[in-house]
């Protein structure tokens, strides 16, 4: 079974709505400074996506290739990422008082955002990356692309499409829960939860999922970035400030409840769920699922520490 093409169409800013050709490279909206979005000819991607989809899990995250903005599979790097566990939160749910409270539980969000940003940045011919990070240096080396001050700039916003690789984890959720998409989604990443709304956009345009959407959730960390702000407001959301208190006792918490060791963000996630809890803005019987960004081992060992 091949893959679907990509669907890319276009590249869209969602402030100001300037068009631009989506194989040109861009940075952020020339007009504005919003970053832009990636667009997608949906009507000639129904059914080929989901057929696609559940014939190639060995393709990893590629497997949403429809969805996603590399053109040619030449490009696309292989990550070993694509299929990270759901897991319900058994324990700590009869704790919470919660009786559907699951975990999407990845091990290194960041790898999927950069390893669709990179591929990209392959296929429109750059050669030079930049920030340095770990995660990084480990896709690039395999690439033969050089990370160097000076390069074509991957970090979230300043590019349209590490979001893009994002939204596969979102995709992965919806499929899990057979397109019947969760009440409550816990993204502790403002970007994540930018690219999980534009996910369920994209999949309710293609009909996979319905009207009802989550109501969307983040960990409020200083100003919220505009389009962050939009999802809130569009989805009923909510974002809450969290102590490191609490993110040091929810880490604790999750560790001993159920034998996770979440990220730092994973457990701020947690950490806000707690206080939505006693708002009553979430109700026992709501299916609600959280995001961790990481695994929590690699951040006690100063990997990924800039996060
Ligand atoms: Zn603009």
């Amino acid at each position: 079974m091949t893959l679907p093409e990509s669907a890319l169409s276009h590249l869209a800013c969602p402030a100001c709505e300037r068009i631009e050709n989506a194989d040109g490279i861009h940075t952020t909206c020339p007009a504005c400074g919003s970053p832009l979005l990636a667009s997608y000819n949906l009507e000639g991607l129904e059914g080929e996506l989901t057929k696609g989809v559940a014939a190639s899990k060995k393709h990893g995250l590629w497997r949403w290739a429809g969805l996603l903005p590399v053109r040619r599979p030449f490009y696309r790097l292989q990550s070993g990422l694509g299929e990270s566990p759901l897991l319900r939160l058994e324990n700590l749910g009869k704790q919470l008082g919660l009786a559907h409270l699951y975990l999407k539980n990845e091990q290194d969000l960041e790898e999927r955002r950069l390893v669709v940003a990179l591929s990209r940045a392959l296929e429109l011919g750059l050669r030079k990356v930049t920030p340095a990070s770990d995660t990084l240096e480990r896709l690039a080396s395999r690439a033969r692309i050089q990370v160097a001050l000076g390069g074509f700039d991957l970090s979230i916003w300043q590019e349209p499409y590490g979001l893009e690789g994002l939204k596969t984890c979102a995709l992965e959720i919806a499929e899990a829960f057979g397109w019947q998409l969760p009440d409550v989604l816990v993204a502790p990443d403002e970007a994540m939860l930018v690219a999980a709304w534009k996910a369920f956009e994209e999949t309710r345009t293609l009909g996979l999922t319905g009207e009802k959407r989550p109501r969307m959730v983040t960990v409020q960390a200083g100003e919220a970035h505009p389009l962050a702000q939009a999802v809130l407001e569009q989805s009923n959301g909510i974002s809450l400030p969290v102590s490191t208190e609490e993110i040091a006792s929810q880490h604790k918490n999750l560790a001993a409840s159920e034998g996770i060791l979440p990220s730092p963000p994973g457990a701020a996630g947690l950490a806000v769920l707690k206080q939505l809890l006693t708002r009553k803005w979430l109700m026992p019987g709501e299916r609600v699922v959280l995001i961790n960004t990481g695994n929590g081992l690699n951040f006690l060992r100063g990997k990924n520490g800039s996060q």
